[in-house]
């Protein structure tokens, strides 16, 4: 049997549960992309008639869902265009980040916004900087960017790390024209409380279990600092994924998990390991 202690925060962060229980009161609804990064979440929204479409195009009925993490304001338009109603779950804590973009970049400020500038909610927050923004997550990238422009600030993605954050701002190449650097933290306050629990929970076990879709930014750096720690950690999307947690010796185990993993998932993951002998 195993020893298991979970982290004190888990199940869906208000972000995520706002979003649902939005969804969840309008449907049957068709949302723009995935809802929320839990494949899991996402076979129980299809249940209750809150159905995925990849474009607008394929959109059939009269109103849309924008998604937790949001869309740039282009997006908004296209929407509008088509005469639908928008159904908006964008989180709050993202919204803050879009809204900053934008009156930076309304005061002329070249906004650079620090995240994985594919991701959706990067793509979301750099849209409402128009044509003032870039994002990346290597400061070097930002170079020609920063001898253009003398007033910059610098934003997150809300599900990055502080420290990867701040390190980022101070290695900016700055210009010598630059007269102004604003750098405001948006990174989301329950996620970095969730990566605080992780950094504390890996100094009491052997191994890590971290739940979570594998599309989900705020679980891969969860990931990510146990690999910075030198954790051994697994990396699992539901509790049929645990039975790949290796040899059977006694040994005592963390488990964590991203934002949009439901509880009862973190719960049986818990029960599944507990049972390894
Ligand atoms: S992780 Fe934070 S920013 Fe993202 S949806 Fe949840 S509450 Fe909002």
């Amino acid at each position: 049997m195993k020893e298991v202690e979970r982290v004190k925060t888990y199940g869906f962060c208000t972000g995520v549960a706002r979003a649902l229980r939005i969804l969840e009161k309008e449907a049957p609804i068709e949302t723009l992309h995935d809802a929320v990064h839990n494949p899991e979440v996402a076979k129980r929204l299809k249940g209750k008639g809150i159905v995925k479409q990849d474009n607008l195009s394929e959109v059939q009925g009269k109103a849309v869902a924008i998604r937790a993490h949001g869309e740039p304001p282009e997006v908004y338009k296209q929407i509008e265009k088509r005469n639908l109603r928008i159904v908006d779950t964008t989180c709050p804590i993202v919204g803050r980040a879009q809204k900053l973009a934008h009156e930076f970049a309304n005061q002329n400020f070249g906004v650079i916004i620090f995240g994985d500038k594919k991701h959706a909610e990067v793509q979301g927050i750099l849209g409402n900087a128009g044509d003032h923004g870039i994002a990346t997550s290597c400061a070097s990238e930002a170079k020609d960017f920063l001898s253009h422009t003398s007033h910059i600030a610098c934003l997150s993605q809300t599900t990055q790390r502080p420290n990867t954050f701040w390190s980022f701002v101070l290695s900016l190449p700055l210009a010598p024209s630059l007269k102004e650097l604003q750098a405001v933290n948006t990174i989301c306050p329950e996620v970095i409380r969730r990566q605080e629990e992780v950094a504390h929970l890996i100094l009491k076990v052997e191994l890590m279990v971290i739940v979570g879709g594998r599309n989900s930014a705020n679980t891969q750096n969860l990931a990510r600092i146990c690999l910075d720690a030198g954790k051994a950690f697994q990396f699992i999307e539901n509790a049929p994924g645990v039975s790949k947690l290796g040899p059977s010796s006694n040994f005592r185990v963390g488990v964590a998990s991203g934002t949009s993993t439901p509880s009862e998932v973190v719960d049986e993951v818990v029960e599944r390991i507990r049972c390894l002998v």
